[in-house]
Formats: C-alpha cells, structure tokens, sequence
C-alpha cells in the first residue's frame, strides 16, 4: 500500500485498534511511536480521523512499552496508542493500548546458506527474537528442526509477552533454557539484544546483518573490555550520581535508593538525581564523579562514549564496590520499582 509516496514496508493492522477504541468509548487518541514508525503517524492519524476520532500525535521519542507518558497526555486524550512494542505490566492512568508491528525476518536465506557451519556448534538452539520478528520463530524452528536440530525456545519472565522474546532489559526466555542449549539463535536485527544473550547466557550467539550471519563473541569481548575499562575508571569515585529516569517503566527507584545505602555505607557520597529523558546536556552542570544508571540498561552500554565521565550499571557498581570479578548484564527486576 502507497500513499503520499511512502512506501507501507510493515505490517499495520488498524482494525484491531478501532475495535479497541470503539470498546472503550473513547473519542480523543494520543499516538505514540518510535523514531522508524513516526513516519506513519499522519497516515495512522488519517485512518483514525476517518472514523471520527480525534488524534494527538505524541512528539518526544519513545524507546519501549517502558515509556507510558499517560500523565502528558491524560488531560488532552482518552487513551493512549503505542506502536511497535508489546505492553509491559506497568500502570497507566488512562487506558494504553499497544499494536504490535511486525516486521518479515529478512535472513531465511542467509541463515539456509549458513546452515553447514551452524550445524558445527551443537545440535541443540535456542531461538531469541525481538517481539516485531516473534512471529517468525516457529518458521524458522521448523527450518532448524527440519535440518536435524533441537530447538529450544523459553518462557520468560511476566515482563515478556511471549517465547522467545527479549527485551534489552530482560534476557530471561533465554538464560532460563540457557543449561538446555548449545547456543542461540538471535531472529532479529541489530546488535545491542544477541549481546545481552550473549552476555547473560555465556554462550555462543549467532545474529544476523546485510553481510550474512555473525557470532557475536567478538564484539561481546570488545564491549566487555571497554565496560571494565569503565569500572576501572569509576574506581576513584568519591561521589556517585544515580539518575533514575522518571519514565515509569524505568523509574528504578527503590533499587536507586538501595544503591545509594551502600554507596554511603562504603564512606562514599550519593545522591539520586531525576530525570524524564536521559542524556549527556543534562548531567554536564553536575561535578559528581560517576553515574550510575537506574533506567533503561541500554543507556549505561549503548551511551556509554557519549558521556564525559564513567556510566555504570548497578551491576557494575557493585564490582566498583565490592571488588566482585564477575561481570552480569543489567536486567529489570519488578523490585526495582
Ligand atoms: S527499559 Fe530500555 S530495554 Fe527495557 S523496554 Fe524500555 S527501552 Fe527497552
């Protein structure tokens, strides 16, 4: 489908959300989308307008199910729309509804061409994916079992929707079936998930690009590198900040406040420092030594370069503190909140 040139290149379904607002009555629609999808929202926003409903186009970025900005919006709208995740277990004070989009895993062919050397690592995978390929997993299972493999794929915690699925801030679907598997399979695009598998589950990792199919130990090793480097950094830290974010699926407050005892139990100083959007202009008035980073896990692993001075994550600062020597991805924890 084409319109004003666009190119309609994912798999919108718009009549389970008007049946959705139609059940709920409402009549003012706040959009929320992430940066690829906000391309579509005067499209979305047309189709709504059709059928009489009156649209806010939400401008700010929204990274995840995680970012709920109900409160910005619940004088101006009824509901609230977000595109491209699945919903979170997390409280709203007007209603969300979440349409998740799907996109066509693009590397059947690649993962086919790959399938000699994949056959090397073990007979037993595990399959991962992002929820706008999960759809896709039982294709490829059926592809991988039709070539002699076991395909494992795990149920995670009540923070993921469905098998398989991770988050960039939970890895459970895979560190729970982690014993069962020889390595993982990542269906997806990008780098910053098959490394949180890689990462949580010490195992081999396979992903996809443009080039063909890649492990992800290389680069695994090249980030772990670079967070001691951090941690070696953040040594001399007299004085830590812990920014948590306000966004409500990544307030990690009690978690904040955890990390703030122990900081000044050490003899050190702490202090909690809130924000909506995290970003380098908004700590750069500050003089403390580190920041810890209570909110997205991303931020503290994908950010990283873009700050002056060390970001951790609280699994790191507990190596800061305690000297500990293994290294463990952060993860939402439901008692963080
Ligand atoms: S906290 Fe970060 S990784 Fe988790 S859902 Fe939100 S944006 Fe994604």
């Amino acid at each position: 489908m084409k319109r004003s040139g666009k190119e309609l290149k994912y798999q919108f379904d718009l009549n389970p959300l008007l049946k959705r607002l139609e059940e709920l009555k409402v009549k003012r629609v706040g959009l929320v989308l992430p940066e690829g999808l906000k391309i579509y929202a005067d499209y979305i926003s047309s189709e709504l307008k059709k059928h009489g409903y009156e649209v806010i186009v939400s401008g700010n970025f929204n990274y995840g199910a995680c970012d709920v900005p109900s409160f910005e919006f619940e004088e101006e709208c009824d509901c609230l729309v977000n595109f491209g995740h699945a919903s979170l277990p997390i409280e709203s004070s007007i209603p969300m509804i979440f349409i998740e989009v799907d996109f066509v895993f693009p590397y059947m062919e690649l993962l086919k061409d790959n399938i000699d050397s994949i056959k090397k690592e073990g007979k037993k995978v595990g399959l991962v994916s992002t929820v706008n390929y999960v759809r896709e997993l039982p294709k490829v299972k059926e592809y991988l079992e039709s070539e002699g493999f076991e395909v494992v794929i795990g149920k995670g915690d009540i923070r993921v929707k469905y098998p398989g699925q991770i988050l960039g801030c939970d890895f459970s679907s895979a560190s729970k079936v982690s014993d069962k598997v020889d390595f993982f399979i990542f269906v997806g695009e990008g780098r910053f998930h098959p490394l949180g598998v890689a990462i949580s589950t010490e195992k081999k990792v396979f992903a996809f690009d443009c080039d063909g199919i890649y492990s992800l130990n290389d680069y695994r090793d090249k980030i772990l590198k670079e967070r001691f480097g951090a941690i070696f950094r953040a040594k001399d830290s007299k004085k830590f900040g812990l920014i948590v974010s306000s966004k409500k699926g990544q307030k990690r407050m009690a978690l904040a406040k955890i990390l703030k005892r122990k900081i000044e139990d050490s003899g050190f100083i702490a202090d909690i420092i809130l924000m909506d959007e995290v970003s380098p202009d908004k700590i750069y008035g500050f003089d403390y030594d580190s920041y810890v980073i209570c909110a997205c896990p991303r931020i503290g692993i994908d950010d990283a370069k873009r700050y002056k001075k060390p970001l951790l994550t609280p699994k790191e600062l507990e190596i800061v503190l305690d000297g500990k020597e293994d290294y463990f991805m952060d993860e939402i924890d439901q008692n963080d909140f």
